[in-house]
């Protein structure tokens, strides 16, 4: 008992020492493109990092307007974590290069990648401009698949533990909570969905079908034509046909898609119209990743 005792007290000694030998300047600064990416880093982080995101959940993930703030956050940071699969091209990389900061250019200590730690659908077969503003490397949009959640999570727990080796035991502790409770949300989200399996639904934008693919329901195509199109009178009037021939069931929208196209197809077929959020603050209630889940089956009615 006395030897446990003392074990404890060095322990308590050795815990001090630490905690006196790093002081708060010595968080590690984390910059992810989208909100998602800054609340796992911060999940994960705990105290030990200071995480913040480039874009607003309630923007076009695609086109993030650069403003002087972003830069600013860029020429500070430690570690950039991007989603990739393309989904930044169309913002970031001019950012990136003016910011110069070597730390976090692709290729160094300093840059994560997530896309690379989950499986891509929807990979085309050979990409051209007739295709639109196509992501090549197939849809971007896996967070939206709670099962590729614990795999992102990894690869930050990982990356961190790179940059951070002395707090790598913490970050891992925090990780394993995170997955606990992950697992826990996920089973009761797979329940209340199962009530919509096999249900039949069209997009504004291929922007959730790793979610419905999840949950075992039908994708019947997008209104927009093309990725980043929007479609033609005669092309609405065709979806509205169509949709009603292959009886969809919901019509879904991100909340930065035009309303009007989805809104003419819901009003012409009856096809209830729902607007879902795709990440940390596209809606109000969706202010970390599991409200960020709930609010989706809530506004899906489950
Ligand atoms: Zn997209």
């Amino acid at each position: 008992m006395k030897s446990f005792k003392t074990l404890k007290m060095l322990g308590l000694a050795a815990g001090l020492i630490a905690s006196l030998s790093l002081p708060a300047a010595a968080k590690v600064k984390v910059v992810g493109a989208y909100p998602y990416i800054a609340e796992i880093a911060r999940q994960i982080g705990g105290n030990q990092v200071d995480a913040s995101a480039l874009a607003s959940g309630d923007w076009d993930p695609h086109f993030i307007v650069a403003k002087p703030s972003l830069l600013t956050r860029l020429n500070q940071a430690q570690l950039l974590v991007i989603n990739g699969a393309q989904l930044e091209i169309g913002w970031l990389p001019p950012l990136l290069r003016q910011a110069g900061n070597a730390r976090i250019q692709p290729g160094s200590t300093g840059f994560l990648e997530l896309s690379n730690s989950v499986n891509l659908i929807q990979k085309p077969q050979q990409v051209t401009r007739a295709m639109g503003d196509v992501h090549p490397q197939g849809n971007p949009h896996f967070i939206l698949n709670p099962d590729n959640v614990p795999k992102v999570a990894n690869s930050i727990t990982n990356k961190l533990c790179q940059l951070d080796a002395a707090n790598c035991k913490s970050f891992k502790a925090n990780q394993s909570s995170f997955n606990q409770r992950w697992k826990q949300a996920s089973t009761s989200w797979a329940q209340r969905m199962a009530k919509l399996k096999g249900q039949r639904v069209l997009e504004y934008h291929r922007l959730h079908d790793y979610f419905f693919t999840r949950y075992g329901l039908s994708l019947t195509g997008t209104i927009e034509p093309l990725p980043g199109i929007p479609p033609s009178p005669q092309q609405l009037a065709d979806t509205v046909a169509r949709a009603k021939s292959q009886k969809v069931q919901i019509n879904v929208r991100g909340v930065y898609n035009p309303n009007d196209p989805s809104q003419f197809v819901s009003q012409h077929t009856g096809i209830k119209l729902v607007t879902l959020p795709h990440d940390i603050g596209a809606v109000p209630e969706a202010k970390d990743l599991f409200s960020l889940y709930d609010s989706i089956l809530r506004r899906l009615g489950v």
